[in-house]
């Protein structure tokens, strides 16, 4: 449909002033590509199946004839599964009836924060490059965003120095997302100490998107919420998707003291009502039983990490190696190409789909993002391609 027609005129301003996300116009190229052979190394999205025994517990919950409404927080069962959880692996607390509550993923329970929290005009605090959908969100709720650039010198760590230097009266919140999607950067625990400092100082509120914690290849995560006076002000955020491979069954979670969950229930009980009770049925069976694949998954993402970390340093690309996550944000200037047209030309010539650095923000100029969710043998022979691409560029 064209951007002309007559029913654009009760799209609402804030909707119709939105941009389009730079990741979806990308794959809009690569789907016109359908049928010829292109490696995507491109969708933030496990490449594994769900394991059998949590599909299992699903069919199982259905052969049970478990088809109804849950409570509007979730099953008090899975929500005291969470807790255990975010005790046992972060050391925080929460209390399973009124301190967790389960979303549709962590996209609704980031939704229903800002919806919860931000007033017109209240400022958000976020890192640049970032998750796509962080900006839109605060803007849907006219709030301001405010970015913090990280540097690739730094490993895309976000430090309190460059918090300092963006804050300006009006901040409100401070939007986290360790490892980060799309750079993979992390905070020590000594950096995260004075980032908790500074937002205490200043009074923020934190939401903590922890959605990559369990694909840390190396030390140990740290929760901001774990820190001292910061469970009362930090939203935690957490899902299913990526530690469990189960982006399709709609699952997550948020964390927080009382009055903040209160608020967010608030939204949620008439948008969404609740989760589908299959799928939190499959997170029980993940909490309780799924280590062990989460463990053989995360040792599959560490060497296919190396290997592509390897071969873009090797083909003159410089690309730190991500604590977590499982992206690759490797710096492309070598090549004299902006990232877009390293993108596009690769994909055409190659046909190996990256995305470009900008699709995540002025931070991520002169880079692009590469997933290392997909097999082995698939990032050797997009590893072959792209340094042949690169090697022309550089008229090797
Ligand atoms: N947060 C980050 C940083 C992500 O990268 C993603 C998905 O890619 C999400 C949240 C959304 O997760 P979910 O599938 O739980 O909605």
């Amino acid at each position: 449909m064209s951007n002309d027609t007559a029913q654009q005129r009760w799209v609402a301003a804030h909707i119709a002033g939105l941009p389009r996300s730079g990741i979806r116009d990308f794959f809009e190229l690569v789907a016109k590509m359908k049928g010829q052979d292109v490696i995507s190394l491109g969708v933030g999205e496990p490449d594994f199946v769900t394991p059998w025994h949590i599909r299992e517990a699903a069919i199982y919950a259905l052969e049970k004839g478990k088809t109804h409404y849950t409570s509007n927080l979730g099953m008090l069962e899975l929500r005291r599964a969470i807790s255990d959880y975010v005790a046992g692996h972060f050391g925080v607390s929460y209390r399973p009836e009124d301190q967790v509550l389960v979303t549709v993923g962590v996209s609704e329970a980031l939704d229903l924060a800002f919806r919860a929290f931000c007033n017109p005009g209240d400022k958000v605090l976020y890192h640049s490059p970032c998750y796509v959908s962080y900006h839109p969100s605060i803007a849907l709720v006219h709030a301001q965003g405010i970015a913090v650039p990280t540097y690739a010198k730094d490993n895309f760590a976000l430090t309190a120095e460059a918090l300092r230097a963006a804050w300006e009266p009006g901040c409100k919140i401070l939007m986290l997302n360790l490892p980060c999607n799309p750079t993979g950067g992390t905070c020590t625990r000594d950096q995260l100490s004075e980032i908790a400092e500074f937002a205490r100082e200043k009074d923020l509120l934190v939401f903590s998107d922890e959605i990559y914690s369990e694909l840390t290849f190396e030390g140990q995560h740290t929760s901001i919420a774990s820190l001292p006076g910061m469970a009362e002000r930090t939203v935690f955020l957490h899902g299913f998707s990526k530690a469990f491979a189960m982006t399709g069954w709609r699952i997550g979670y948020a964390c927080g003291p009382e009055a903040l969950i209160d608020a967010m229930m608030k939204v949620h009980q008439y948008s969404m009502m609740c989760v589908s009770i299959v799928s939190q049925e499959a997170a029980i069976e993940a909490l309780t039983h799924g280590w062990d694949s989460v463990q053989a998954m995360r040792e599959q993402y560490h060497r296919r990490r190396d290997l592509l970390v390897r071969r873009f340093n090797e083909m003159g690309l410089k690309c730190h190696s991500p604590r977590g996550s499982f992206y690759t944000f490797p710096d492309i200037t070598a090549t004299g190409l902006d990232e877009r047209t390293f993108a596009a030309e690769l994909l055409k010539q190659e046909k190996v789909a990256v995305v470009p650095g900008t699709a995540f923000g002025e931070g991520g100029r002169g880079h692009v993002r590469a997933c290392f969710a997909t097999a082995y043998d698939q990032i050797i022979e997009a590893c072959d391609r792209m340094e042949r691409f690169v090697a022309a560029q550089l008229g090797k």
